[in-house]
């Protein structure tokens, strides 16, 4: 093996190890909560169950789901592939990019006004598609690159993510609520002297601290969801052919719900996907309906 493919392989297998801290977490805390602490009432453990269940389900969801890419409407056709890697100069290799783009929905550009294209994977990125350099990948929709589940945020796993954000919350509210009681007994050594008083002591701290954590980024991905705006465009507004505009993508606060969450509201809070992918100027684009472009150009406001 090439020493180059085995740094490869190190890096793919060192990128796992906060997703197998947060398992290993998860795991302890079950144990900790169910067999150690064992509270015996139905309604305590009936409601951290269906909590754990929603949260694992989710965030599987999360890790699991495969980026979506752009379709091969906006790959290259072969004769203009090869013209353009023969071609130095930049104008001329933008005169072939446009010439190829007058048949894509494609609204945004680059700051500089052209038409944005990813050498790396020799497709024109679709509005709100971004390169992941972790991923090595063009991504429709990308949001960010997330260590804790290993894979990137974007069009086919953003409902999933924020879904992961509302029941770890929840887990760890509902975690640090009724272990309380036991914790106050802890430092007035109320509670019998054994080792559950230790996993009592550490279920209450971890719990508080993830949620404390958790709840600033929750905040905010539902204020970006409320936007429609990804964190890459909360950073650097997105540039249409009239300049950039940070509200480019906003349909309105509940089209813009939708947009993630789907129309039917009966599946809001379940991980399945339901995010709009056949509505507006770029629906109907590829074979798979989230299509090449979709994702962006959907969700723009008015073709401009
Ligand atoms: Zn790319
Ligand atoms: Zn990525």
């Amino acid at each position: 093996m090439a020493p180059t493919h085995v740094l490869r392989c190190c890096q793919r297998g060192l990128a796992w190890i906060p997703v197998i801290f947060i398992a290993l977490v998860v795991c302890w805390s079950y144990y900790a909560y169910v067999v150690e602490l064992c509270l015996c009432k139905f309604i305590y453990l009936a409601v951290f169950h269906v909590s754990f269940i929603m949260f694992v389900w989710s965030y599987w969801k999360t890790i699991f789901t495969r980026p979506s890419t752009p379709s091969k409407e906006f790959c290259l056709p072969k004769s203009e592939k090869e013209q353009y890697e023969k071609e130095q100069r930049p104008e001329t290799q933008q005169e072939i990019l446009k010439r190829v783009a007058t048949s894509l929905p494609l609204y945004t550009r680059t700051g500089a006004g052209a038409i944005r294209y990813c050498d790396r994977c020799q497709v024109i990125k679709p509005d709100r598609c971004h390169h992941c350099s972790a991923c090595d990948m063009c991504v429709l929709k990308m949001d960010h690159h997330c260590p804790w589940v290993n894979n990137c945020v974007g069009f086919s796993n953003y409902k999933f993510f924020i879904l992961f954000l509302t029941y770890s919350l929840v887990y760890c509210l509902f975690i640090a609520a009724s272990v309380l009681q036991y914790f106050i007994k802890f430092w007035t050594s109320d509670l019998p002297e054994s080792h559950a008083k230790f996993h009592v002591l550490f279920l209450f701290f971890v719990a508080a601290m993830f949620c404390i954590s958790i709840l600033s980024l929750f905040t905010y991905h539902l204020w970006l969801v409320g936007k429609n705006r990804s964190t890459i465009e909360a950073f650097r507004a997105p540039v249409f052919r009239n300049g950039p505009d940070k509200n480019g993508f906003s349909l309105g606060f509940s089209k813009n719900i939708a947009q993630v969450f789907g129309d039917q509201k009966l599946y809001w809070l379940l991980p399945v996907f339901t995010s709009v992918t056949q509505s507006g100027p770029g629906a109907g684009v590829g074979d798979r309906g989230v299509a090449g472009g979709v994702a962006g150009n959907q969700l723009h406001r008015q073709p401009r």
